[in-house]
This record gives C-alpha cells, sequence and structure tokens, in this order.
C-alpha cells in the first residue's frame, strides 16, 4: 500500500506538507457561488485550475458543475488576464444567459496582480454586462486559505455586493450554513420552517447539487439564493453564522454594512451544537419550540442511550475542515467516545483551544493541530491507535494500512454515493451519524469475534 512506509517517529517539518488535509481556495468560492440561483462561477485564471476545481466537485456531488474560464496563456500570464476577462463577461452573458457572473481568481492571477473590479469596471463602460446582470468577485490565491476559506470569501462577497438596508425590517432571519452538504442545507430549512421561522439562506446548493433526475438537463437548477432575497437580508433581524470559519465572516460584514446583529454558533451537527441552534431560533424570535422537534430530540436521545454501551470509551482520529471537527469532536464526546487525534489543514488560531477545551476531561493525550496532514494523522495513530477514522475519502489509506473502520465525512467524498442526499446536521442527522459509527463499530466487532462470542443479538 501506498502508505506502509510512514514511520512511527514524529519528526519537526516545517515547510513540507505530506497527504494535505484540505483542496483550494477556488473550489469553496466554486461551490458557494453555485448557491446564488442562475450564477455561473468564472475562473479567472488557466484552464488546468478550472478543470480541478470542477471535476473535484463533479466528482463529490455526482453532478454536472458548470464554471467557466478566463483561459490564461502565455500571453495573458505575462501582460494580465484584462482582456480575457472582458471577453468572457460578453461570451457567457450572450451565450449562457446567467443571471449573476461570480469571478474568483487563482494563484496564478493573483501573482500577476489582476485588479478584478477595474476590469469589471471596464466590462461595464464597454457595455458588456447586461442591465439587470452581475459581476460579483473574490480574491482566493490559494497559497493562502483553503477550500474553506474560499467558501467563506465568496460567502461574504454576497454581502459586499447585494445587501441593502431600506431602514425596513422584516420579520425573517439570514442563516449562513457553512460549508454543508446540499442535504444539511435542505435540513437547516427544515427546521427552521418546523419552527415557523422565514429564513433567507445563503448561500443555498440544495437543489442544485442535489437535484432530482428528471431527464433534462438545466444549466441553473431551480435551486440556490435569489438576487432580490440576497438583497433583502441587509433588512432582515439577525444572521445566523453556522460554523465560523466559513460563515463568521459574511455574517460580521451584514452586521457591519447594514447593522444586523449575528450570532456566530457551531454547525448544528450533534446533540449540544443542535440545542444551541434551536434555542437561538427560539431566543431571537421569542417563539416556541413546537412538539415535532422535541419529538426528533426526544428520538436522538433513545437512540444515544441504546446505543451507548457500544460508543462508550472508543477512540477516534479526526481530519476535515475545522467547523466540522469542532462540531463532531463535542458530539462524540456528548456520547462518550474519546476523539484523541484531531487534524485540519486549515489554520485557526482558535481551533487548537477550542478542541482542547471540549476534550479537557479525555482520559487520553490529545493530539490536535492546525494546520496539519494526514501524515502526520498517520504517525500519531501509528504511536496511538484508534477504534475508528473520521473524515473524508482520502483518509481510506490509512484505514486500509492499520485496519480500522472508516466513516466518511467532510469534503471530498469521490468513492461513496448518497451523502449530498442525507443530512449530518440537527436531530435526524446526528441519528444517521450514530447509525453510521454504531454500524462501523459492530460490523467489525462481527468481523473479528470468534466463533463463541458471535452474537445475534446486540
Ligand atoms: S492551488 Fe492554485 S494553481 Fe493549483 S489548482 Fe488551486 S488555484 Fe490552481
Amino acid at each position: 500500500m501506498l502508505l506502509r512506509h510512514t514511520p512511527k517517529e514524529i519528526t519537526e517539518r516545517s515547510a513540507l506538507t505530506i497527504n494535505p488535509a484540505k483542496t483550494c481556495q477556488p473550489i469553496g468560492a466554486m461551490y458557494a457561488a453555485l448557491g446564488i440561483h442562475g450564477c455561473l462561477p468564472h475562473s479567472h485564471g488557466s484552464q488546468g485550475c478550472c478543470a480541478y476545481h470542477r471535476s473535484a466537485l463533479t466528482r463529490h456531488y455526482k453532478e454536472p458543475v458548470m464554471a467557466a474560464t478566463s483561459s490564461f496563456t502565455e500571453g495573458a500570464s505575462v501582460f494580465g488576464g484584462q482582456a480575457n476577462l472582458v471577453q468572457a463577461i460578453d461570451n457567457i452573458f450572450t451565450i449562457y444567459e446567467p443571471e449573476v457572473i461570480a469571478v474568483h481568481t487563482t494563484c496564478l492571477s493573483e501573482t500577476i496582480g489582476d485588479d478584478i473590479p477595474q476590469i469589471t469596471r471596464k466590462a461595464e463602460a464597454d457595455g458588456k454586462i447586461p442591465e439587470g446582470k452581475y459581476v460579483i468577485h473574490v480574491n482566493t490565491p490559494s497559497y493562502v486559505g483553503t477550500h474553506v476559506t474560499g467558501f467563506a470569501n465568496m460567502t461574504k462577497a454576497m454581502v459586499d455586493y447585494f445587501a441593502e438596508s431600506t431602514g425596513h425590517k422584516i420579520d425573517q432571519i439570514n442563516i449562513v450554513p457553512g460549508y454543508v452538504e446540499p442535504s444539511d442545507m435542505e435540513e437547516i430549512k427544515r427546521i427552521a420552517a418546523m419552527m415557523g421561522v422565514r429564513v433567507v439562506m445563503f448561500p443555498d446548493t440544495s437543489k442544485v447539487l442535489n437535484r432530482p433526475q428528471t431527464g433534462k438537463y438545466e444549466m441553473f437548477p431551480e435551486g440556490g439564493v435569489t438576487v432580490e432575497a440576497l438583497k433583502t437580508t441587509g433588512d432582515s433581524l439577525a444572521t445566523i453564522g453556522l460554523g465560523r470559519l466559513a460563515s463568521g465572516p459574511a455574517a460580521q460584514a451584514l452586521d457591519t454594512k447594514c447593522n444586523v446583529p449575528c450570532e456566530i454558533l457551531d454547525l448544528p451537527i450533534g446533540f449540544k451544537a443542535t440545542d444551541r441552534f434551536v434555542d437561538t431560533l427560539r431566543k431571537t424570535l421569542g417563539i416556541t419550540v413546537p412538539d415535532i422537534i422535541n419529538n426528533e430530540r426526544g428520538q436522538l436521545l433513545d437512540i444515544i442511550t441504546d446505543m451507548h454501551q457500544y460508543f462508550y470509551g472508543k477512540k477516534v482520529a479526526l481530519a476535515g475542515d475545522p467547523d466540522h471537527l469542532i462540531a463532531m469532536t463535542e458530539f462524540l464526546v456528548s456520547i462518550d467516545m474519546w476523539p484523541i487525534h484531531i487534524v485540519t489543514g486549515t489554520s485557526g488560531k482558535k481551533f487548537e483551544s477550542r478542541i482542547r477545551e471540549i476534550t479537557k476531561d479525555s482520559p487520553y493525550p490529545i493530539n490536535v493541530k492546525a494546520p496539519g496532514d494526514m501524515f502526520l494523522l498517520h504517525q500519531w495513530i501509528k504511536n496511538e491507535p484508534v477504534d475508528l477514522l473520521m473524515g473524508n475519502t482520502y483518509m481510506k489509506y490509512i484505514a486500509r494500512d492499520e485496519d480500522i473502520p472508516l466513516i466518511r465525512m467532510g469534503f471530498p467524498i469521490l468513492d461513496r454515493i448518497g451523502h449530498s442526499y442525507f443530512p449530518i446536521v440537527g436531530y435526524r442527522g446526528g441519528m444517521r451519524l450514530l447509525e453510521k459509527i454504531l454500524d462501523a463499530i459492530l460490523d467489525r466487532q462481527d468481523r473479528d469475534a470468534p466463533e463463541e462470542s458471535f452474537e445475534l443479538v446486540m
């Protein structure tokens, strides 16, 4: 196997990443842009970057992801990409007729130093942007940040470009859902709807990247937040940002720009974080939690009670995005499992301290690193083995080498299907996660059980 030579001895590395626990910034920007209705993401750089970003999203969501590119060649690389982008804007509005073009940069155009607002103004002056259509932009140099940063930046750009404050409040709240699956966005909206809360969610990739098979291709599916709805976010009563890294910048920008107060919460993964989300909705709007939500909460609690004996004391290694890892670590600790090795490829000063706070009662030493890589995670596992791995598809190499069950979670998941249709957030998402965890633990127990203890009933 590829990783079987990973050494147990850990040596200090400062300028080398091996098996990164991240992907590049524009992927997150592209994903967020797809959450605007009628938007065509545009990659301002060479074709190779755009092809990679599209294929990463297509492989994860199993849906054709469309994006345009400025198609840099040698000329643009030397003299800048203004002519390419102006031409691209003209072509895109003429041929594909999107409502919005969401431009993100790449390492190449960032290194050249292309000024996207200036180029956009030139396109506008040349009459290339039709009346009522929009070009928005975000800078996404991939030598800083990750796909999470790209998502956060593009989501903030939606505020910068569209949010307006008319002075008349609207009885609605904004939810920035974080870098989660379309199914998770759907579930967050379902919870809000059950509580009778009117919501503007941005971005919103539900019904875009988990749409039904109709036999008909639609370049711009029915999902996504509309520009009209984005404009009203400045008049909303409040904003809830789910996930500090992915949603914090947009929620805070809306507060600064339009005086919409914001609350930044963890992703509502697991019992406690979902409680906090539901409670924030309740307090913000002065409403009561309906029975239907209390029932789902009770069901999750019942499953935890039934399964707890199998979870108790199991050690877990996790890799992924900070917002997911914080919520997931808290969930695991709440069911008496012990996350002991936790790594993310995304930098964040508060991440390590938050993980240490959540795991402070652990009987084991905790290894946590941000940014770190999966090579380091593998080394930690060699030194202190675990019962379960949770992370994206790239974790399967460690799972195979160390013979440890893996639960796929986060981005990208390239070798399984269904994650974009079933949520992991909310009480119901919690139930699904628990079922996955229990199946993994008991499948392994069955596989390894001697005949005399091979149980039919658990
Ligand atoms: S890291 Fe930079 S050069 Fe590589 S695919 Fe991403 S944007 Fe393109």
